[in-house]
């Protein structure tokens, strides 16, 4: 393997660990403790495990968590009626709804009854509008945590030539906007994108968020392109289940400068940032200074 590892798992736990001091400072000076409130509907099994997860590292780096799981057929007017309670609650400073909803419900309704300064995942309509003109807003957590690691492995990503491959709201847009707001050069590619092979191959930076098992191949990387993949697919290997991503991650390294693993790369680091972003909404909910 040629490409540098970026260690996500790493960098994730230097993030928590610097948002587990800023809460102790919160408690200590200003007798505040963030909170984050989750809410699952119904009992998908990888929410559940996402869900058990950021509730057990929100506790651990010293924040309250709530937890509210809710029946699959539970109205969408009870689940709005939770959302409520805790936009009214001053105790609660992030909320996360975990998507997706059961089909009866109207997931962007649910997304915009949020509090958008409670709203951590970042996906209320106003943040993405303040994203999208450049203002101070919630960053979604997916493209925030790929875009600390870049940050960090390059320093200045100006005048890079940056591909995204997918364009969901939670992940491949606001990753483009981010990639933009740090003057990259951005093509969003998708499904109907004609030549992808050759698009790729332009690009300086890829990010994966497509959700097809190494679907990217080494030989569509560009010598000493940064490769971040988002991707989370399980597949049956050698008769046990596996987790890969959206790069096939043997041949991209041979070609890669960097690259991100699956596991270990952009999954711990969105957790990560959805703990940073709780606390920076708790900064902002009191009027003080925010985290870096
Ligand atoms: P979506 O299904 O919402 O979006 C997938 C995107 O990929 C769409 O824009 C789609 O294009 C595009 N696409 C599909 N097939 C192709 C193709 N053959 N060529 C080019 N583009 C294609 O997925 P998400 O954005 O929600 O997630 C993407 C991946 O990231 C998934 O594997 C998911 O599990 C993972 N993920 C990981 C997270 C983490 O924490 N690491 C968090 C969130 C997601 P079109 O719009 O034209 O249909």
């Amino acid at each position: 393997m040629a490409a540098t590892l970026i260690d996500g798992k790493a960098f994730a736990a230097k993030v928590r660990g610097q948002v587990a001091e800023h809460v102790a400072r919160l408690k200590e000076e200003h007798g505040i403790t963030p909170g984050l409130a989750v809410v699952l509907v119904g009992e998908d099994p990888a929410s559940q495990v996402y869900v058990r997860s950021k509730g057990k590292q929100t506790v651990e780096v010293g924040m309250n968590s709530v937890e509210h799981k809710l029946d699959a057929d539970t109205s969408e007017a009870d689940l709005l009626a939770v959302v409520e309670q805790l936009n009214n609650d001053p105790s609660i400073h992030g909320i996360l709804v975990q998507l997706p909803l059961p089909k009866h419900m109207n997931e962007d309704l649910v997304i915009n009854s949020i509090a958008p300064e409670k709203d951590v995942d970042g996906f209320h309509i106003s943040n993405v509008g303040l994203l999208g003109t450049g203002q101070k807003s919630m960053v979604p957590c997916t493209p925030l945590g790929c875009l600390m690691m870049l940050r960090d492995h390059h320093g200045s990503l100006s005048g890079m030539d940056a591909v995204v491959i997918g364009r969901s709201n939670i992940v491949g847009k606001p990753m483009a906007q981010l990639l933009l707001g740090d003057s990259c050069t951005v093509t969003i590619a998708h499904s109907r994108t004609k030549d992808l092979p050759d698009v790729v191959r332009r690009a300086d930076i890829v990010v994966a968020a497509v959700g097809r098992p190494e679907m990217v191949p080494g030989d569509w990387i560009k010598e000493g392109a940064t490769v971040i993949d988002v991707g989370i697919n399980r597949i049956e290997r050698d008769g046990k289940t596996k987790l890969v991503g959206d790069v096939d991650f043997a041949s991209a390294a041979e070609r890669a400068g960097a690259i991100t693993p699956v596991p270990g790369g952009v999954g711990p680091m969105t957790i990560a940032c959805l703990l940073a972003n709780t606390v920076t909404a708790a900064c902002r909910a009191h009027g003080l200074k925010e985290p870096e």
